[in-house]
């Protein structure tokens, strides 16, 4: 459909590196992104340095809060995740009925702090959207590829009916697997009562051949330093290295003019 075409995508987060993703399939067509992240670029290097090299998550944390106290960061118009500690990763907007809107400026969007649990939805969640389950069902294992969705086979995955095809490559933290222990072998009890215990499905940065694993450092609330949580930065990162993408930072899109030929964005 776009072959031999210039695309314009805006934003580098999750919505515009599936996009991407998709786009680069085809080596003819001329992805060009614009982004309105402002952050000035690698700002988060020499922080996640210092993180990494303490030897207790005390320590870690004390860097991470000298950082933001340093910054001056406003903690009243914060979501309680910050990406390094940054001031413009994420806006929080009034919408309508009291609902907080949060959106985000930076390169890789609210990816940089999510929580990267992706869990299939199950049927009866479904049952009162306008699509249905069925619909989205065969595009599953498409989107776990791209967003590198991995699991483990137990109750929770059966649960979900979803064969995943990546192992998490590390293992609960001690204390998370001291409290799966205690209960796992109530699971037929938990059952009847409609609970069901596993692990989240999670999308990972885990380059198995790079051997990268979770160190458990505990920072993963304020955007993990070794990048093991999945993110499109590192995504965007890759397309670039490779010319994939035609990236311009710093670009806000006001507006889409659509004409009978083409699209005019300003
Ligand atoms: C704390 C937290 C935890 C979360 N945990 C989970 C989770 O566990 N599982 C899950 O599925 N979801 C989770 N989410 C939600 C998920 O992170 C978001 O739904 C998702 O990242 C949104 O991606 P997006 O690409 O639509 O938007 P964003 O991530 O907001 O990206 C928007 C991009 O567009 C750019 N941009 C914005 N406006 C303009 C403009 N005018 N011109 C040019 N560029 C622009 C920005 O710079 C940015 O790159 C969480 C969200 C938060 C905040």
């Amino acid at each position: 459909m776009f072959a031999n075409k210039v695309v314009g995508v805006v934003g580098s987060g999750l919505s515009s590196y599936a996009c991407v993703s998709r786009l680069v399939l085809d080596p003819s067509i001329k992805i060009v992104v614009l982004d309105n992240d402002k952050e000035a670029e690698n700002f988060s290097d020499s922080l996640k340095k210092d993180i990494k090299a303490q030897d207790n998550y005390v320590d870690r944390l004390k860097i991470f809060y000298d950082f933001i106290n340093k910054k001056k960061i406003d903690g009243s118009n914060q979501i309680n995740k910050s990406y390094f500690g940054s001031s413009i990763f994420n806006e929080e907007n009034s919408g309508k009925n009291n609902f907080k809107l949060y959106s985000s400026n930076s390169y890789g969007g609210l990816s940089n702090i999510w929580g990267a649990v992706n869990n299939t939805p199950l049927i009866e969640s479904l049952s009162s959207w306008p699509i249905k389950y069925s619909d989205l069902s065969s595009y599953f294992s498409t989107i776990a590829k791209i967003i590198n969705l991995c699991s483990e086979k137990d109750n929770m995955s059966s649960l979900l009916k979803f064969e995943y095809q990546n192992d998490y490559g590390f293992k609960l933290s001690p204390i998370a697997n001291e409290w799966y222990l205690k209960i796992i072998n109530k699971l037929d009890q938990f059952n009847k009562d409609d609970i069901f215990i596993g692990r989240s499905q999670l999308s990972l940065n885990n380059n198995l051949n790079e051997k990268k694993y979770c160190v458990e450092c505990g920072m993963c609330m304020h955007g993990c330093p070794h990048d093991i949580i999945f993110n499109s930065r590192l995504k965007f990162d890759d397309f670039k290295r490779k010319n994939q993408i035609h990236y311009y930072r710093n670009y806000q899109v006001l507006e889409f003019i659509e004409n009978k030929y083409k699209i005019n964005v300003i």
